[in-house]
């Protein structure tokens, strides 16, 4: 199987580096090996304390290696320590045999030490002349070394630090290097008790036991007893599995739900029940000896996993009991499977689960108030399960009477969105059209809009550009090609599309030449234009999070919120909204002097009926309070066009302080799928199964800056498969792998990727990794949020359609957190981390893009200067295994007087434009409009400050300060307002500042206190 052989594969693919890391199996060297090696390497003790850079020094190039043991029982205690190193000495060049390679490694020394510690008699090193005699007999006299032992007490229990340390003297005459080299050390013969681990809270799914802690080392057991240093730490996940009862997995195939849908999901929700009664019910009477705190927690947890399947009946008999709910479904399933083209065909039992615990919002207006999120921290499938979501919606959108108007607004937080993200959306919903088609449900063509930064795509397209300004017009360099999205139509799934500008209907259009695509008009309903996106309202707008600014400065956003004005009359001109000098009818194509007709559907059906947003987790610091103020901003522009609530649904790699997150955000609150399972990792959606996930390596440099062991890590990667190009006999047979896996090995395993948390340190390593690299013809590329967008497509196309010949391929991606989202290559499956991510969740979800098919090799070489990354290094094991427990609780409040003064001209411009604007059934675009129109209204600044006091939700005791501020800042709009020599000219340069243009208009992870 492949799978096997690529285990194999990545275990010989570490072994190398290793042995380039420490020197193993080397004879004899050119350069220093002071300079070279990253691994098992110590320092003189003498030079480690002349450096006066104190632990940071030890840390940087320590030298010793240690192991923190709790013995059993009191002292004395004896045991057997044992120690192996090796030198490296130096032959004078004008004698060496030779002279190009004058360092030469000595035979490896192997010596027993006894240990015996009496408190009563001071502590003393240990087998410090047995060690320099065994030195010497490999000829490095001169070299010392000792094994120290510190008893430490903590809580009354001893606990032992068995340390090696290199007690040779910094210079020596006859010695060029005294450091030591592929340094190890055991002990057996004590028994020993298990450490708490201190970094966690005590909670009762997790064994928190840590038999060992290492001293600039990992901890290896030994299988008859006893520890062992490990130069790097590695921990290897496991692939999870999606159905863990012992009932028969129910058929989730698409055929079958399509066709009958109602007898596997009873037996899904029926192998749910009996989970729940199996493993919760005893769980308690099953662990006695947990304590009152641990208990309760059990019990609520129980209580949590009790309600979830509350929630699946429900969705289960509204299938049962409301034919359009489940037809919608039925057929979603068919979209689903055009999707998925024949590369899978069924749902894991998690998605489906979701899917049913989520449909109620559909009929049930009070669903609304809560936000459901999706928690992928173990396994994929995110994207499609939220698809199902947004086409069941859109179906039932449909067929209960909103036959236009968009159904889902769907939020990502980057500023790019991703190609392959995109492309999926697109498969998706022409899988949906292609149903509507042939069921012949009524209404618009199922359609997806590009809402995303004027960089990627245009805000609209004018008759003629004027140099001066961001319009582009159809003859704008770059029109059209530069603004396609899609990689392939979504209906036919060949590369045919291209992009054409349609004068007469004045639209960018992707177009599918292929004369069999199933699509029978010549443009795809896809809009990438703002403009085009307003006249149209497209069923899912898929967007960037920065672009919902736009509803404080666009009169055309209100589609997204409400209901248009009108339809123009002209065919396909689409939706009109408040007139303009430039757009006098309201219609938006330009030059349209046709008139309107009334909207073809229910104003109140208009809004959306869904947002989305992925990874909210993102959704912090400043950025969180910005949005919080915006999406209140929403709900309120929503709900005074008549309109009902939009649902929310997330997704978030993370759940620490979820239900604190979504209150902050969306005033709402929160429900995560799927609720945690009673042991760690394991719940009845999903569980740890036998074949790896991902090798994780984590790395400790000595001695040599971190660019160099990148470099030389990303070297000896490269060598290793390039010598399975050339010759994948001797390869396969050193990995113990069969030769005929050789093809597909070179391609899972010969991309490379080199992940920095910031742009600085991938292009430093860009630039050190090419200049270093002794691969010939190495191809390297930069995905950062600085690549072109046309660029991003192109090398993911590269990455996923690889050319035939190895040194044509791409070798090296050099990324940044850009590719923590929706980039989705099975054949990135090698990663080397420049020291740890600033947070846990984006280790996680950087680290999830390598191993998606196949077993990942993840190496996270830390910063092991800096104190959290030299933490993390001590407990990297349950650092990998826990990961969602180490992740922060995300830092967000709405209450900040700094975010209002950002937020409060967009909320006043909104309300200006999206609401009395269209209700004063004139134009307000002149400062001298607006006076009248609020005169006329008796529109004033105390309702005013009631009004979006009240919409951002600040009206509790506590929240004097805020509406104060509220208060101050319209005082002076509307003393700006009726002044009548005021040099002002437009409505939106009344407020103290300007409306926001995108919500990235504030420092990213500055922290927000007020
Ligand atoms: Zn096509
Ligand atoms: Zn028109």
């Amino acid at each position: 199987m492949f799978s096997e052989a690529a285990t194999h594969f990545t275990a010989w693919l570490d072994r190398q580096v290793t042995v380039a890391g420490r020197g193993d199996g080397m004879d004899r060297l050119g350069v220093a090996p002071a300079s070279t090696f990253w691994m098992g390497r110590l320092a003189t003790e003498q030079e480690v304390m002349s450096s006066g850079l104190g632990q940071r020094a030890e840390r940087l190039e320590p030298c010793a290696i240690g192991l923190r043991v709790r013995p059993t029982g009191a002292a004395p205690w004896h045991f057997e320590v044992r120690i192996q190193a090796r030198a490296w000495t130096y032959e004078d060049p004008k004698t060496s045999s030779n002279p190009n390679r004058p360092w030469v490694r000595s035979p490896g020394i192997d010596v027993p030490v006894s240990v015996n510690i009496d408190p009563a008699l001071p502590p003393s090193p240990f087998g410090g002349n047995a060690l320099g005699a065994a030195f010497a007999r490999v000829g490095a006299t001169g070299l010392n070394a000792e094994v120290r032992v510190d008893i430490e007490s903590w809580n009354g229990a001893p606990e032992l630090v068995v340390q090696l340390v290199n007690s040779s003297p910094a210079q020596h005459a006859q010695l060029e290097d005294t450091h030591l080299y592929e340094t190890a050390m055991q002990i057996t013969g004590l028994s020993t008790v298990p450490f708490e681990l201190e970094a966690l809270p005590d909670s009762f799914r997790y064994d928190r036991d840590v038999p060992a802690y290492g001293v600039n080392v990992g901890v290896a057991l030994l299988p008859g007893g006893g520890f062992r240093t490990t130069d790097t730490v590695e921990v290897t996940t496991r692939r999870p599995e999606y159905w863990t009862s012992d009932r028969p997995e129910p058929d989730l195939t698409f055929a079958t739900l399509s066709r009958d849908p109602l007898p596997p999901l009873e037996a899904l929700v029926q192998a749910l029940g009996d989970y729940h009664s199996d493993r919760w019910g005893p769980l308690l009477d099953e662990h006695p000896e947990w304590d009152q705190p641990m208990r309760d927690e059990a019990a609520e947890a129980r209580l949590t996993a009790g309600r979830e399947i509350g929630r699946l009946q429900r969705g289960l008999q509204l299938l049962i009991s409301d034919t359009t709910v489940r037809r919608a479904f039925q057929l979603m399933n068919d979209a689903i499977a055009h999707s998925a083209a024949g590369k899978y065909d069924s749902w894991r039992p998690f998605q489906v689960g979701f899917l049913l615990g989520a449909l109620a919002f559909l009929v049930d207006e009070e669903e609304a108030d809560i936000v459901d999120t999706v928690w992928f921290a173990t396994g994929g499938g995110k994207t499609e399960t939220y698809l199902g979501l947004l086409v069941t919606a859109a179906l039932h959108d449909r067929m209960t009477g909103k036959t236009s108007g968009v159904t889902a607004w769907s939020r990502f937080p980057l500023r790019l969105l991703s190609l392959q993200q995109t492309q999926r959306f697109a498969d998706a919903l022409a899988g949906a059209e292609l149903v509507r088609r042939r069921e012949r449900i009524k209404g618009a063509p199922i359609s997806l809009g590009f809402l995303v930064g004027s960089s990627s795509t245009p805000n609209r397209i004018v008759k003629t550009a004027r140099p001066e300004t961001a319009d582009l017009d159809p003859d704008s360099p770059g029109m059209p090609d530069r603004f396609q999205v899609l990689m392939r139509c979504p209906f036919c799934r060949g590369n045919e599309v291209g992009m054409h500008f349609d004068r007469l209907m004045w639209r960018l259009t992707h177009q599918c030449a292929n004369p069999d695509c199933p699509w029978p008009e010549p443009a795809l309903p896809v809009y990438v234009v703002d403009s085009e996106l307003y006249r149209y309202l497209p069923t899912v707008v898929l967007g960037t999070l920065d672009k919902a600014a736009s509803v404080g400065m666009q009169a055309a956003m209100r589609g997204l919120v409400g209901p248009p004005i009108a339809l123009c009359t002209e065919a396909m001109h689409g939706y009109t909204y408040t007139p303009r000098s430039a757009t006098p009818t309201g219609c938006l194509v330009p030059d349209c002097s046709a008139g309107t007709r009334p909207l073809p559907m229910p104003a109140d059906r208009y809004a959306p009926t869904l947002r989305l947003q992925d990874e909210l987790h993102l959704l912090r610091d400043s950025l969180g309070a910005v949005d919080s103020h915006y999406e209140s901003l929403l709900d309120h522009l929503q709900d005074e066009l008549g309109s009902r609530r939009a649902k929310i649904v997330a997704s978030s790699a993370t759940l620490t302080g979820h239900d604190h997150q979504v209150d902050v955000l969306y005033r709402r609150s929160g429900r995560v799928f799927p609720t945690q399972g009673p042991v760690a990792g394991g719940s009845f959606w999903t569980r740890p199964g036998p074949m790896p996930l991902r090798r994780f390596v984590a790395v400790a440099p000595r001695g040599v800056t971190l660019d160099h062991v990148s470099d030389r890590t990303l070297d000896v990667l490269q060598i290793a498969i390039r010598r399975l190009a050339q010759d994948p006999g001797t390869v396969c047979a050193e990995a113990g792998v069969d030769p005929k896996h050789a093809d597909r090995l070179l391609s899972y395993y010969g991309t490379d990727v080199i992940y920095g948390s910031t742009l600085y340190d991938v292009e430093a390593a860009t630039r050190s990794l090419t200049s270093n690299t002794s691969s010939q013809g190495l191809q390297a590329v930069q995905l950062t949020g600085g690549t072109d967008f046309d660029e991003v497509r192109a090398i993911l196309e590269r990455l996923e359609n690889p050319e035939a010949d190895f040194d044509d391929r791409i070798h090296i991606v050099a990324a940044s957190s850009m590719l923590s989202h929706g980039v989705d290559v099975a054949r990135l499956n090698v990663m080397v981390m420049l020291g740890l991510p600033l947070s846990t969740a984006e280790f996680i979800q950087t680290t999830a893009r390598v191993g998606r098919t196949f077993p990942g090799l993840v190496y996270v070489l830390h910063k092991i200067g800096r104190e959290r990354d030299a933490a993390i290094f001590r407990q990297f094991g349950q650092y990998v295994t826990h990961g969602d427990r180490f992740v922060e609780a995300v830092p967000i409040t709405r209450r900040s007087r700094r975010v209002l003064r950002l937020t409060m001209p967009g909320i006043v411009e909104a309300r200006r434009l999206a609401l009395m604007e269209p209700a004063s059934r004139g134009r307000l675009t002149t400062i001298s409009a607006v006076r009248r129109y609020f005169d006329d209204a008796g529109i004033g600044a105390a309702d005013q400050t009631a009004a979006i006091a009240a919409l951002l939700g600040f009206d509790g005791p506590v929240d004097d300060t805020l509406r104060e501020e509220i208060g101050r800042w319209l005082d002076n709009w509307f003393t700006n307002l009726n002044d009548p020599a005021g040099s002002r000219t437009w409505p939106n340069e009344l407020g103290a500042s300007s409306p926001m243009t995108s919500l990235r208009d504030v420092e990213v992870s500055v922290p927000i206190h007020d």
